[in-house]
């Protein structure tokens, strides 16, 4: 198992996707300061169609993204190296991400990072617009269609929802619960996002509490046969092993097993 200590971290991104700072070589140059064990690039992806550019680098800087992944791995003094994408889910992009991007040597994985979802023909933004208990079941479908697609090697922040969805009520429970019965399906590892631990925190009716982790997803998820992974989600190059002892606090809480992250990665 990983050990308690060890920094290990498979969500990072860089400046390439516009709300974040740092280059490949300033994560490394911060991890290896901080003994890191493994660090796993996961910048959010370009997409051929040029859909939500604003948030991700374009088509013509991957190239650029993976050798600068590459050279780094190459002088790696012991820190494992491994690259990978944050992908949004929606089935037109599919065939894209297995033939095309999984194709690049470079990129091992594929995080499902899912930001945005469908509702009544229109695309809507995970953080903030899930209001009401249609649209938190329109965003369910698509972390349950993101599971059914196998392309990706663990599902980021699945308690995302509650950045906006503020009420842990009936359909709150029951996403949940079909959020963790499909994870446990598919043995696909759930994260434990650290980010939210340094985001501000939010008031709701049960008091003041981090938008996400949801300490109610988590405790629910004690009762499913589940896997976790603990990750910084770092946008910082400081914070390349951030808030993962705070996730890993969760983890330990509620008794969820984290998942053994080398092997893992001994499997992209
Ligand atoms: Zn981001
Ligand atoms: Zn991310």
């Amino acid at each position: 198992m990983n050990s308690v200590a060890e920094p290990i971290n498979l969500h990072t991104h860089t400046f390439l996707c516009k709300h974040a700072s740092g280059s490949v070589k300033d994560y490394v140059a911060n991890a290896k300061e901080k003994s890191g064990a493994i660090l796993g690039f996961s910048d959010h992806t370009p997409l051929p169609d040029g859909r939500w550019s604003n948030v991700r680098m374009s088509m013509d800087q991957i190239q650029g993204y993976m050798d600068d992944i590459d050279r780094a791995a190459e002088s790696s003094d012991g820190l494992l190296i491994i690259g990978g994408l944050e992908c949004e889910y929606a089935k037109e992009y599919v065939s894209f991400y297995k033939e095309e991007i999984l194709a690049y040597k470079t990129i091992r994985y594929l995080v499902a990072g899912i930001h945005y979802y469908k509702r009544s023909g229109s695309w809507y933004n995970a953080y903030g617009d899930i209001t009401t208990m249609k649209d938190l079941g329109a965003y369910t479908d698509f972390i349950l269609a993101a599971i059914d697609s196998d392309i990706y090697a663990f599902i980021a922040h699945p308690d995302l929802f509650a950045n906006c969805y503020l009420e842990w009520d009936e359909q709150a429970v029951s996403c949940s619960k079909a959020i963790l019965e499909a994870a446990s399906e598919k043995k696909i590892p759930l994260e434990i996002n650290g980010y939210g631990f340094r985001k501000p925190q939010i008031t709701t009716q049960q008091g003041t509490r981090f938008m996400y982790p949801l300490d109610n997803f988590w405790q629910l998820a004690a009762e499913y046969d589940i896997r976790v992974i603990c990750n910084s989600d770092a946008h910082n190059p400081l914070d390349v092993y951030e808030s993962i002892d705070r996730s890993r606090a969760v983890a330990q809480m509620y008794n969820l097993k984290e998942i053994d992250c080398r092997e893992l990665v001994a499997g992209f």
